[in-house]
């Protein structure tokens, strides 16, 4: 089956373009979703987290207080790597089952992170969703009511527009209408299928 891994900045559209794929049928898996799920009481991982970082990280119903850990890891670049060593690995893990278990001609698989986690052999295209900056900052702001400069932090976390654009096999240019971005993404589908059905895909 061919793996087409979505990446994009925050705010790129990953979910909508996502969702369009999904409606014609495509298999989609979701990184976030996954990351969310290892962290629920009662996981491993959250366990590995808690002993990593103390039980003053669980909320008294003994959820992960997820604010309070971005807050820990966003400034400490020790921490926020002692952190990814434990959940890129187990998010890796739980990706690999999904896409074995899945038969579709192609799947997607949406990792928001998919450079800086290092997660690119996984897929064997990467597709990268684009937008130019200033469209990215007006969606946050108005899809989550938060401030522009808090976007702006986010994106400069992230890996730059050029160096995500260098890495891509397939790109999909957000900074246009629904009705385009439909049009596009009908095209893309038609190419992965034909792709996949030429046996150009890694993963058998
Ligand atoms: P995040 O990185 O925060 O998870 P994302 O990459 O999944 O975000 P979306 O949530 O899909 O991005 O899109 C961001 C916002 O922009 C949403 O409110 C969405 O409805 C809107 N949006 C996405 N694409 C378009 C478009 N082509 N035209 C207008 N609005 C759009």
């Amino acid at each position: 089956m061919l793996v087409v891994g979505l990446t994009g900045g925050i705010g790129s559209g990953k979910t909508t373009v996502a969702d369009r794929f999904a409606a014609r049928g495509v298999p989609i898996l979701d990184a976030d979703v996954i990351a969310h799920e290892l962290v629920e009481p009662g996981q491993p991982t959250l366990a590995a987290i808690v002993a990593a970082f103390g039980a003053d990280l669980l909320t008294p119903e003994g959820r992960l207080d997820r604010p309070r850990l971005r807050g820990l890891v966003f400034a400490d670049p020790a921490r926020r790597t002692q952190l990814e060593a434990i959940v890129h690995p187990a998010v890796r893990r739980r990706l690999e089952a999904g896409i074995a278990a899945l038969r579709a001609p192609y799947c997607l698989v949406v990792i928001p992170l998919l450079f800086e986690a290092g997660l690119e052999d996984l897929v064997d295209r990467v597709l990268v969703v684009d937008v130019p900056p200033a469209v990215q900052i007006t969606r946050v702001t108005q899809r989550d009511g938060v401030a522009r400069s808090s976007v702006e932090s986010i994106m400069a976390a992230q890996l730059s527009r050029a160096e995500r654009l260098a890495r891509a096999d397939d790109v999909v240019n957000n900074g246009v209408d629904l009705a385009t971005l439909e049009s596009r993404i009908e095209a893309l589908d038609r190419f992965y299928r034909r792709f996949a059905e030429s046996g150009s895909g890694g993963n058998g």
